[in-house]
């Protein structure tokens, strides 16, 4: 039977000088789901994940991970969060030291910190970059760090917000390969269309902090005048394909 991992009820958010932000969004993820989560800018897509990760506090509604309410700013060790800007993640004296953070801060014992840096950096392909400071890295290799960072805690639901903004092609491929080959609950944010359709079978469509559409991820994405609608683009490979 599949298992329920988030469920969001009725979710309203307005920041303080900016109203209306989120709108009534419900919905649910199963465990193992890779979703995207797709919307022009100013949707809501970064605000929607701060508040899953207990960042911000719902105006109205609820979020449930895993069947508890989300705790408003308590860390919570089943979601991971890869931040847009790797720069926010990273801030240790050495890409070891940023990815060993969140197990350090888990108070987990030395060698079970040592064997999930180890794992992160192998599954990132950065294993060559653990001495090196974390802020002399090019911006793809920031962003393969910030995501081993995440990963080393180990958490069964990961969150990426624009994972290939400024990636070459083989960064992109490895992120690919990432997502689609760990056994995790996956939200993704991205405006890369092409790969949203490579690493999701569903997608979340959101515009200006209403849910538009929730459904199959060809379908949605392959519909113009829905895509075009909210500012979005069919990805080429659906263009006459029906
Ligand atoms: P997206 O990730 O889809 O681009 P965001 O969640 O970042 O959208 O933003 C949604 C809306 O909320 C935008 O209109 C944005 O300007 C506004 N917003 C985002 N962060 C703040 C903030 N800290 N204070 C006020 N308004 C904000």
């Amino acid at each position: 039977m599949k298992k329920e991992v988030i469920q969001v009820q009725s979710l309203c958010y307005s920041y303080e000088d900016k109203k209306d932000v989120l709108k009534d969004i419900s919905f649910t993820v199963n465990e193992g789901e890779s979703v995207g989560i797709i919307g022009p800018n100013g949707a809501g897509k970064t605000t929607l994940f701060l508040l899953l990760c207990g960042i911000l506090k719902p105006t109205k509604g609820s979020i449930r991970i895993k069947g508890k309410e989300v705790v408003y700013r308590a860390f919570n060790p089943a979601v991971g969060y890869v931040f847009q800007n790797p720069d926010d993640q990273l801030f240790s004296p050495t890409v070891w030291d940023d990815v060993a953070f969140g197990p350090i801060n888990m108070a987990l014992p030395r060698e079970e910190i040592n064997k999930r840096v180890e794992r992160a950096l192998d599954i990132c392909n950065c294993k060559q970059l653990a001495d090196r400071p974390s802020h002399h890295l090019s911006g793809g290799e920031k962003r393969m760090v910030a995501i081993a960072s995440v990963l080393s805690m180990e958490p069964e639901i990961m969150i990426y917000d624009e994972p290939t903004a400024s990636m070459d092609m083989r960064s992109r491929r490895n992120i690919i390969k990432l997502v689609t080959s760990n056994k995790k609950t996956n939200l993704i944010a991205s405006h890369d269309m092409e790969f949203i359709l490579e690493t999701c079978q569903r997608v979340i469509l959101i515009d200006s902090g209403k849910l538009i559409r929730d459904g199959h991820a060809a379908e949605i994405m392959s519909n113009s005048e829905l895509m075009e609608t909210c500012g979005l683009e069919v990805p080429h490979s659906l263009k006459n394909s029906g």
